[in-house]
């Protein structure tokens, strides 16, 4: 057997046209989508990252501002930024590059950020609002492997996932979304007694362990559908190349379907970015246009 290769390039680019449709519709009834993106430090993978977000940004009309911040600047000044960010009614969302510089704690000032505006769903009350069923926005990795499930099976009910891996950027947001599918969900993890007899159960398998091509055949059940979040650079006959968690070669003798990497899950996350960004200026802008009614209501 030989896995059908799901291609994550084609997904994503057929999202961005949607974004982009959705834009112009925002932009003629007045409302100019923007993105403002912080980086603190010069941290080299962050680097490529932001230039990658403002780059799509671009071509999906959207606007970005690109807020930039000395390695060694104080958490103070950070949150000051996002306070500046969040009362700004031009900007619609708000995306901290992460890693932070080891003296700012990530939980403090992600949770600063306006949950409106979060639209990398990190925020503690989009994070509830996601394990209750709530419409709220949700983290762009797990929404983009999601989006690849179900153009791939189609209906997802009632199938058996396994997500390997409980980060909270990853694993579990992605567990909270395929039980909203209707899936049955494992999570295994590092403590996990047995992931591979946990693995082997599944329909579908999401990876997102951080271990280069730790996931071979052995742990598939045979047509099981399989989603590797990972992106691991290995040096390979003296080369430097990305890998995935999981062994593809092997993998895609036994599973129906399979993301690669590069070019699976990795330009799903940016296109995910781009439509929360969207989903979120379309919101503000429905509330802003809800309270003038209701003052124009309360005055007239
Ligand atoms: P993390 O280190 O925060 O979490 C890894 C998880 O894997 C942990 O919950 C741990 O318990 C589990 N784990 C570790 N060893 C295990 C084992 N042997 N068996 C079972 N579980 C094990 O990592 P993360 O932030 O969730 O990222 C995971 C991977 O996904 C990384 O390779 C990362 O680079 C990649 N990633 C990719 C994207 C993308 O856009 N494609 C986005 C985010 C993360």
């Amino acid at each position: 057997m030989s896995a059908h290769i799901i291609d994550g390039k084609a997904a994503a680019a057929r999202v961005l046209q949607q974004v982009r449709h959705d834009v112009n519709t925002l932009k003629a009834e007045g409302i100019e989508p923007a993105l403002a993106v912080i980086l603190v430090g010069n941290d080299a993978a962050s680097e490529v990252y932001v230039r990658n977000k403002i780059l799509r940004a671009g071509e999906a009309g959207i606007h970005s501002l690109e807020h930039r911040l000395p390695a060694n600047s104080s958490q103070a000044r950070l949150l000051a930024l996002i306070a500046e960010l969040n009362a700004d009614n031009t900007v619609n969302g708000i995306l901290l590059q992460l890693p932070l510089p080891a003296h700012i704690e990530e939980n403090r000032v992600l949770q600063a950020i306006d949950p409106g505006k979060d639209v990398d769903g990190f925020h503690s009350e989009n994070v509830g609002g996601l394990s209750q069923g709530r419409n709220v926005l949700t983290p762009c990795t797990p929404s983009g492997c999601l989006h690849l499930l179900e153009e791939t099976c189609g209906d997802l009910s009632g199938k058996h996932a396994v997500v390997i891996g409980r980060s909270n950027i990853v694993g579990k947001p992605m567990a909270a979304l395929l039980l909203q599918a209707h899936c049955s969900v494992t999570v295994v993890h590092s403590r996990s007694n047995d992931a591979r007899a946990l693995c082997q159960l599944a329909d579908i398998v999401v990876a997102a362990v951080g271990r280069p091509r730790l996931i071979d055949a052995s742990w598939l059940k045979r047509g099981a559908v399989v989603i590797d979040v990972g992106i691991n650079r290995i040096e390979d006959h003296g080369r430097s190349r990305l890998v995935g968690d999981v062994d593809f070669d092997s993998a895609s003798e036994v599973a129906a379907a399979i993301t690669p990497v590069p070019g699976g899950v990795g330009p799903m996350t940016i296109a995910f970015l781009m439509k929360n960004t969207v989903t979120a200026a379309r919101q503000q802008a429905h509330a802003q246009r809800s309270q003038s009614e209701a003052v124009c209501l309360s005055t007239c």
